[in-house]
């Protein structure tokens, strides 16, 4: 049996450390030589008898979070995709320390088992951490860890019915992390038929991701944008055809994460992705009609002040006008009161034919409260978000709707 060894990790990689993986995959009392290459890739590969056996080789300690293993994956997946040999893939950590257990780091464990990665060190009593069944359990985890700072988020990933779309700045590390975030997407979009779009998002100095990584990208199904979205700010955008173009929709988007944060409806809060919209204050068709330059047209289009999250129901309400904005304090047309009305009248009226007095009452207190959530009353845009663009852009709304 050969192994081979890349001559730059041959320092972590000794004799001790390869009887330990020998272990962990059950081949003992082989005799094995080690052969030391030169190629790229924090890996090892065992040839034993047809199988080539791909292990991924950790980082040393585990300090240095990104090192650590996300780095290393997106090149031997390249290789291991690549060797048409029969084949099977694993991760073998040098550090099994607490600091190999980090939210992000374990965050990456569960990512590359989700792609099909086993971490060796599990079979010898290293805690098990599961692979994850969908995104928003991985969303979950990363909110919490990240409490939310939008602005320092390297990559977003958006999702609607059809589609994952993929924001990732491609820089340094940052290509390598959006580059396994992509893989693992892909991983889940092919068991629920969905498509994956991935963007590459212009970042200081920023190249693109390498044309190893966009290989493997395609490899999984990847749709890969070949040209770079300019980064948040209205200023970069190329001349379209449309200002409707699926370009332009992408850049809209993407600003409205910077500004706002992953998608969550601004005035009723939820967060259930396939039911929000990135919503325009001042709508494209009117965009469209004005008498602005192109670039101005674009501008427009792209800027997210004038933009809002909002779920299907308050971005209809919006668009229809049946509530608007005076500054920063929401105002409702009186069409909703008598909505409500309407609402409670027949809620009533349905409400008689229940005789269980306890359900009556919980049904009525549930109708109730998803009703005060549309009518939307008191409800003031945040200080954080409000600003005298956005202003102008409410003011526009405003006239459109009420024609004053
Ligand atoms: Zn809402």
């Amino acid at each position: 049996m050969i192994i081979q060894v890349p001559q730059r990790i041959s320092n972590d990689v000794d004799s001790f450390v390869l009887d330990d993986i020998l272990e962990c995959l059950g081949i003992t009392n082989t005799e094995y030589s080690v052969e030391t290459t030169a190629r790229n890739g924090r890996n090892i590969v065992i040839k034993n008898g047809n199988k080539n056996l791909y292990v991924i080789i950790s980082g040393k300690s585990a300090d240095g979070r990104n090192s650590f293993l996300a780095q290393s994956i997106s090149t031997v997946l390249k290789m291991y995709i690549a060797d048409e040999e029969e084949k099977e893939i694993y991760a073998f950590l040098l550090d099994t320390s607490s600091h190999a257990k980090t939210d992000y780091i374990v965050d990456t464990y569960r990512m590359i088992k989700t792609i099909g990665i086993e971490i060796l060190n599990e079979r010898k009593g290293f805690d098990i951490f599961p692979a994850y069944d969908n995104l928003r359990e991985w969303k979950e985890k990363r909110t919490t860890r990240q409490q939310y700072n939008s602005a320092n988020n390297s990559t977003y990933v958006l999702e609607s019915s059809e589609t994952y779309t993929i924001y990732g700045k491609c820089f340094g590390a940052n290509s390598k992390e959006a580059t396994l975030i992509s893989c693992f997407v892909a991983c889940l979009a092919k068991k629920e038929e969905k498509k994956v779009y991935f963007f590459q998002v212009e970042d200081n100095n920023s190249s693109k991701i390498s044309e190893n990584d966009r290989q493997l990208l395609e490899s999984y199904g990847v749709i890969v944008e070949n040209d770079l979205l300019p980064p948040f700010g209205p200023k970069q955008y190329e001349k379209q055809e449309k200002i409707e173009s699926a370009r332009n929709q992408a850049a809209f988007q993407l600003n409205l994460l910077n500004k706002y944060g992953q998608k969550k409806c601004l005035i009723c809060e939820n967060n259930i992705e396939e039911s929000i919209i990135a919503s325009h204050i001042h709508r494209i068709t009117d965009i469209n009609k004005s008498s602005l330059s192109w670039d101005d047209k674009c501008k427009e289009a792209v800027d997210p002040d004038n933009g809002i999250w909002l779920c299907a129901n308050h971005d209809k309400m919006f668009e229809n006008g049946l509530f608007y904005f005076m500054g920063q304090n929401l105002k409702t047309k009186v069409k909703i009161t008598q909505m409500i009305e309407n609402l409670d009248a027949s809620t009533n009226t349905a409400l008689d034919k229940i005789e269980d007095t306890l359900l009556k009452q919980q049904i009525y207190e549930f109708v109730k409260y998803n009703s005060e959530l549309l009518i939307l009353k008191d409800y003031i845009i945040n200080n954080r978000y409000y600003n005298s663009k956005m202003r102008d852009y409410l003011e526009r709304h405003r006239k459109r709707v009420n024609g004053f």
